[in-house]
């Protein structure tokens, strides 16, 4: 009886702390477990990185959801079996130096710098930006910059990169990306038409050779550009 009242105790001490705890380990068992994502690391980082805190707050109750969610101005934060669909194909280290283009939400840039070392992440939407930044500084996530710009160009100063991890879909793959790339380096990116069919592509760059992979069918929102 005693334990029992432990118990709930215990139960109603971790919900005030986190209202969504039981609802984020359901959605690693149901969603990514069950579809075969393995990595500790990124199981561990999706438990642990609250995903209501990087959508709006009307749709809160929804943001462990098996699907994308509006995070405003036409953007969308990505489903999250693909966030660690995306994070574990690029085999993330925890000396790693990773590239993110589209910051969004700035969640996938929280699941990243659950694990690797430093992550830069870029977004062409200053609003956008900015709000990721905020919520990504209030979580203390110190390992993460984040740049308002282009993210077609990269983000020389930093490169090379371990990995690079695209959440916009272009029509062909930016070459700075490739170059930015470290020798045995991954980049994980969605490509395709705005209104016809994108692929994921994995792409890993070799002394001398770049080796291409499509994986399967996917919907991103597209990758926009800067006037120059
Ligand atoms: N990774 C995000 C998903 C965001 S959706 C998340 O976890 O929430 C893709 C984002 O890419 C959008 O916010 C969009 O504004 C941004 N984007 C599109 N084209 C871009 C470009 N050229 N450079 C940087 N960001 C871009």
């Amino acid at each position: 009886m005693k334990i029992m009242f432990v118990v709930g105790f215990l139960l109603f001490l971790s919900l005030q702390n986190d209202p969504y705890s039981y609802q984020r380990r359901k959605m690693v068992e149901d969603q990514i477990q069950s579809r075969g994502i393995t990595n500790k690391e990124v199981l561990s980082a999706m438990k642990k990185v609250p995903r209501h805190m990087f959508v709006p707050s009307n749709y809160q109750e929804h943001a462990y959801d098996d699907n994308a969610l509006p995070i405003g101005l036409e953007q969308t934060i990505s489903q999250p079996y693909i966030v660690a669909y995306m994070t574990e194909i690029i085999n993330p280290q925890p000396t790693d130096k990773v590239l993110e283009i589209g910051t969004g939400s700035g969640y996938q840039a929280a699941v990243l710098a659950e694990i690797v070392q430093k992550v830069y992440t870029i977004e062409i939407i200053p609003d956008l930006g900015l709000r990721a930044k905020n919520i990504l500084d209030e979580l203390e996530y110190n390992n993460v910059e984040v740049m308002i710009g282009d993210g077609y160009h990269g983000w020389e100063d930093h490169a090379p990169y371990d990995a690079v991890l695209v959440t916009a879909a272009p029509e062909k793959i930016p070459q700075p990306l490739i170059d930015q790339l470290n020798v045995g380096g991954k980049m994980i990116i969605p490509v395709g038409s705005v209104h016809g069919i994108q692929h994921l592509i994995l792409l890993e760059k070799q002394k001398d050779d770049i080796k291409v992979l499509k994986k399967f069918p996917v919907r991103f929102v597209p990758f926009t550009r800067e006037e120059e």
